[in-house]
């Protein structure tokens, strides 16, 4: 079982991580509530998850554009 981190942007995938790793290299991170999590992790098939969050690419782009920020999907 994995942990796939994707942006929520560009679809494009960040890395991977071990199921085990979740709670210390997430969850703890960045202290999400469980309201969160159900918006930013995805269930999928075989047990694995797809963490929603966002490459350097596009948080470089909200900074110098930061009313993006207010469009949740912004690259169609
Ligand atoms: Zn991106």
């Amino acid at each position: 079982m994995t942990i796939r981190y994707k942006c929520r942007h560009c679809e494009t995938e960040i890395g991977q991580l071990p199921f085990d790793s979740i709670d210390e290299q997430f969850l703890l991170k960045n202290d999400i509530t469980p309201e969160e999590q159900d918006m930013y992790i995805e269930h999928g098939t075989e047990g694995n998850y797809t963490i929603q969050c966002i490459c350097e690419e596009c948080q470089n782009s909200l900074q110098k554009f930061p009313n993006y920020y207010a469009l949740k999907k912004w690259i169609q």
